[in-house]
């Protein structure tokens, strides 16, 4: 396992890699732009080789993390388009980037009455449609495609993606793209009620997504505490060891499942996201549950 964070790319897209490489980080997380805003980033060709050449050199892992104003869960044709566009454009920079994957949360159907089943087709034709465009980019600069990883969500309200069965779900209903993939969050996993503290816990859950969807899809963890309790349905992100899980963050991490991923912390840190002492912390949690097991 090796760690990364979740960093600014204010600046040009190349200083998320410096970012990272601060921290004392073996991996880098970034937006390709303001989340906040639809508007898309020009990047300049000579950020992006930069990216490559600095990555290439100091990280071990690079992943995007899609915009959250994204929802392609949405039956309002308009977010819907908007979402599928935001989500297109962030694997064909990913591929120009040559990242490993493209993180996206698969969004909500805000509480309709047809539930996941009647979004589930939505959500998919935007995953074929992403993976299309960074194919053919990645085609053109020479690079590979980023795997595009569905992340599992804390089960907020009408949220899609709250447990195993629901990403299997959506990765059959792109017929099982090979290059879809999950990216499992520690405190999203602990809200929506798998306590990630208890390895009989984790083995059910990593049994059920393995048998519905295939080991090799599992290609990246988010490592982060919460500041909610086990089963709350919320979404609050807390430094390593500070929060409800605690240091039984320990045995999520030693799981042997995990073994050889790249594990993003996206933590508060005093307010400006992580410090290289978060970084430590999770090595040492890691480093503590192996030699206890
Ligand atoms: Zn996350
Ligand atoms: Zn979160």
């Amino acid at each position: 396992m090796y760690f990364g964070s979740h960093v600014s790319s204010s600046g040009g897209i190349d200083k998320a890699v410096e970012r990272a490489i601060d921290l004392g980080a073996d991996a880098v997380q970034m937006f390709i732009q303001s989340p906040r805003m639809w508007r898309p980033v020009n990047h300049k060709d000579e950020n992006i080789a930069r990216f490559r050449e600095l990555r290439d050199e100091h990280l071990q892992g690079a992943v995007a993390h899609a915009i959250y104003l994204i929802n392609v869960a949405s039956d309002d044709p308009e977010i819907w388009e908007k979402g599928a566009t935001a989500l297109a454009h962030t694997m064909t920079i990913g591929a120009r980037l040559g990242l490993d994957g493209v993180i996206f949360h698969p969004g909500s159907h805000k509480g309709a009455e047809t539930g996941l089943a009647g979004c589930v087709d939505l959500i998919a034709k935007a995953c074929l449609r992403a993976i299309d465009a960074g194919e053919r980019e990645a085609a053109a600069a020479g690079t590979s495609t980023p795997y595009l990883l569905l992340e599992n969500t804390a089960g907020t309200g009408g949220t899609i993606g709250r447990d195993a069965e629901e990403l299997a779900t959506l990765v059959h209903a792109t017929d099982d793209h090979g290059q879809l993939g999950v990216c499992i969050d520690s405190c999203h996993w602990w809200a929506s009620g798998v306590d990630v503290t208890d390895r009989e816990a984790l083995d059910r859950e990593l049994a059920i997504l393995d048998d519905a969807i295939g080991p090799e899809r599992l290609r990246a963890i988010h490592l982060n505490d919460s500041k909610t309790p086990l089963g709350s349905n919320r979404d609050r992100h807390d430094n390593i060891g500070e929060g409800l899980i605690g240091d039984g963050l320990g045995t999520f991490l030693a799981h042997p499942r995990f073994e050889g991923l790249g594990a993003y912390l996206e933590v508060p840190g005093t307010g400006d996201g992580t410090r290289p002492e978060d970084i430590t912390a999770a090595r040492t949690l890691r480093e503590r549950a192996l030699a206890r097991a």
